[in-house]
């Protein structure tokens, strides 16, 4: 189930967190390594304020692990504790709860000196939809407890999960919105999966994906579709269409006339790439940020 956005689901989004973080100590903000900065919430540094932060780059086994190294730098570089797992397996997801308690050494530390028994650190996952939330709850768990699907309307009874010994976890996580405004933002969402297509149209997806592959990732797009040149110019939209018709031909997408099916074509590119099927990619990079 996929969510529309209105101005009000914000808002009734944002106080559900807000009500939220007044029970836990550390907020777990988790974003999709294949696009760590169009996978995070425009707002997210205004509803966290001042709550400590955990960034969790998942799906990572999707991503460029050369990438997944520089934006981790970034983020730490930055200031903030930041890892990398894959929730489907649960690879390196043990390491939540250690960097999580690591945030809060200090006060624990404190509340040790005084004599008090400090209590596990409590948490909250943060972050949009189709991130991986509820298969990343469900792993921290080791059972499912959490549907997979957003509702953000619906409030149910929430619950901690008692994680090892060091953590809780809240079952139910916050749900926020994606950027909207970036047109480039909402077509790198798409080309990953993570807004539905009809949105925006299948081709165009398909094509800013092909664009982006054929410059940072061609060797793989021509070993995946056996393509024999690189564009000369990249930002010549004929070359990129001929590639995607290229595609479409070797896979046999054709319509009357000998046309290719372009739209066959784009579904086809789409799926192969979220698979995973040319290896792993990362759709922004992180340099392209940092002069922000
Ligand atoms: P939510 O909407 O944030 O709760 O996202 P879900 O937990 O429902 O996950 C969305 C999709 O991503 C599901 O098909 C999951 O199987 C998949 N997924 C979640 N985490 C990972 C991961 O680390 N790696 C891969 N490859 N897929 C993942």
């Amino acid at each position: 189930m996929s969510i529309q956005w209105f101005p009000g689901h914000m808002t009734k989004a944002r106080r559900q967190i807000q009500e939220k973080l007044k029970l836990i100590d550390v907020a777990i903000e988790l974003l999709d390594a294949r696009l760590p900065m169009s996978s995070r919430n425009p707002m997210i540094n205004d509803i966290l304020h001042n709550k400590p932060r955990l960034i969790v780059m998942n799906k990572s086994d999707l991503a460029d692990p050369d990438m997944n190294a520089r934006w981790l730098k970034l983020f730490r570089c930055e200031g903030h504790a930041a890892i990398a797992v894959d929730a489907s397996t649960g690879s390196n997801v043990s390491q939540i709860p250690v960097e999580a308690r690591k945030l809060l050494e200090e006060k624990i530390q404190r509340q040790i000196a005084k004599g008090m028994k400090p209590r596990p650190v409590r948490a909250l996952i943060v972050g949009i939809p189709n991130v991986g939330k509820s298969t990343l709850i469900n792993k921290l768990a080791g059972r499912s407890v959490a549907a997979t699907g957003d509702r953000p309307g619906v409030t149910k009874g929430q619950q901690w999960i008692r994680v090892g010994t060091e953590m809780e976890l809240l079952d139910t996580p916050g749900i926020l919105w994606p950027k909207f405004e970036d047109q480039e933002v909402g077509y790198r969402l798409a080309a990953t999966g993570a807004i539905r297509e009809e949105i925006l149209n299948v081709e165009d997806i398909a094509f800013y994906a092909l664009k982006y592959l054929a410059s940072q990732y061609w060797d793989r797009l021509a070993e995946r579709y056996s393509l024999e040149q690189p564009p000369v110019d990249m930002d010549n939209p004929d070359e990129i269409l001929n590639i995607m018709e290229d595609i479409g031909r070797k896979r046999g997408c054709l319509m009357g006339g000998g046309r290719i099916d372009l739209e066959k074509a784009s579904g086809i590119i789409l799926r192969e790439l979220r698979a995973g099927k040319m290896g792993r990619i990362t759709l922004e990079e992180p340099y392209s940020f940092m002069v922000e």
